[in-house]
């Protein structure tokens, strides 16, 4: 059966059927822990009540409406997402949306439509010229050609070119070359993940981040957050760049956002909320009922300081429990721990891939970042005696191996 589909992924050799909480099942009825959420989707776990309830409670009512039309669920569900990014002012008693978002399907979707907001807010306040982009070195943005072109990973881009012109690098944490490249004559947008997730990169210091808002206003370059995979609450805020106290211009999400619904959604703040017009971007299944409804259950439960403040604590757990993993034959390098919440990442002496073979073999899924790095992406509701149960299986392959 494998064979019908192209040979884009390394699949492990493992077929699962169903999940629940945190554990999924193969065909055989083998259960695993899984540390990875399908990279970040299922922040919920498997099969959470709440979002079982969304799925039924919206299929009964309407799967799909075009956007000729208003659905009260998306409605709802914008607002919901545009407020809990704090995008909204405070007058008296009344909270007052100041940004918009737009709803779409995927990561990538998500970081296309911030580039054409990007080009066009610049198109129309200084005319032609001024259209650069500027991303990080390592970044990851998705796999179309516009978000390859944004993507500082040349393995990426072996075999697909010509790309989408007008994207230049920076490298990570460099605040010299960041002032050099954001040349206010040229330049729409910088755009950065506060966390690599693909990459595995450390989190961007708080010295770097400030820097980059304060360049972007000062020359009116519009600062984008790729929150793909670090944003939901992934890192113990809802965004992962509140954590640096700055206002983005424009933060793009997906994965999470739904629970596991595909869906993706760019929101822009008061500066360029109204950069888009009707007819200039589109998507037929953007803002799909039934994605928002799992969208609603999702932000129901993480939109709130104390689910997680939660999350905060576990990856704190998680990260001590790591750093206290004893190996004798494959070390964890002390150093080379980090990330933030329930985002985390560890440098190991062999290839990852070589560990993630040995962990699925005794129940634990795993994600790698790089050649040589673990990646731990665990769902919001695991429990500190199931961080402990992987935590052990690790530290048995990483002896044993
Ligand atoms: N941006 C980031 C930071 C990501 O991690 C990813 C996917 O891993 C993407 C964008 C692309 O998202 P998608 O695969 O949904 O297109």
């Amino acid at each position: 059966m494998q064979d019908c589909f192209m040979n884009t992924y390394h699949r492990l050799p493992v077929t699962f059927s169903k999940g629940k909480g945190v554990y999924l099942f193969d065909t055989a009825g083998k259960k695993y822990l899984d540390f990875t959420s399908g990279i970040a989707v299922n922040c919920l776990g498997h099969n959470h009540p709440a979002l079982l309830a969304a799925i039924k409670n919206q299929s009964e009512k309407l799967l799909h409406v075009s956007n000729y039309y208003q659905c009260d669920t998306s409605l709802l569900f914008a607002e919901k997402l545009v407020k809990a990014a704090g995008m909204y002012r405070i007058d008296g008693e009344r909270q007052h949306v100041s940004g918009k978002v737009f709803l779409c399907n995927s990561g990538a979707e998500a970081n296309e439509g911030a580039c054409k907001i990007a080009r066009k807010y610049s198109l129309k306040k200084y005319g032609e010229g001024r259209h650069t982009i500027v991303a990080l070195a390592g970044s990851f943005h998705g796999r179309t050609i516009t978000t390859l072109s944004a993507t500082g990973q040349d393995r990426f881009h072996k075999d697909f070119g010509p790309f989408t012109e007008g994207f230049c690098f920076t490298p990570h944490g460099d605040i010299d070359d960041l002032d050099r490249a954001l040349d206010k004559k040229t330049v729409a947008a910088f755009i950065l993940e506060a966390i690599q997730g693909e990459s595995g990169g450390a989190p961007q210091s708080g010295e770097y981040i400030k820097a980059a808002a304060h360049f972007c206003k000062e020359r009116d370059i519009l600062l984008m957050f790729d929150e793909v995979q670090c944003g939901l609450g992934r890192t113990g805020a809802f965004l992962a760049c509140q954590h640096y106290g700055v206002t983005p211009d424009v933060v793009t999400l997906a994965k999470g956002i739904a629970g596991g619904i595909p869906m993706g959604a760019v929101l822009a703040g008061e500066k360029a909320a109204d950069v888009l017009q009707t007819g200039d971007h589109g998507s037929t299944f953007g803002g799909n009922p039934l994605a928002c409804a799992c969208g609603i259950a999702v932000l129901d439960i993480v939109a709130n300081d104390k689910f997680l403040a939660g999350i905060t604590e576990l990856g704190n757990y998680f990260m001590e429990a790591l750093k206290k993993l004893n190996n004798k034959k494959i070390k964890i390098q002390d150093n080379g721990i980090r990330g933030k919440g329930l985002m985390l990442m560890c440098d190991i002496t062999v290839p990852a891939w070589s560990v993630l073979e040995q962990c699925l073999k005794n129940n634990l899924l795993l994600l790698s970042a790089g050649e040589k790095t673990l990646r731990f992406l665990p769902p919001y509701i695991i429990t500190k005696n199931e961080i402990d149960e992987g935590l052990q299986i690790l530290d048995s392959v990483l002896n044993k191996s």
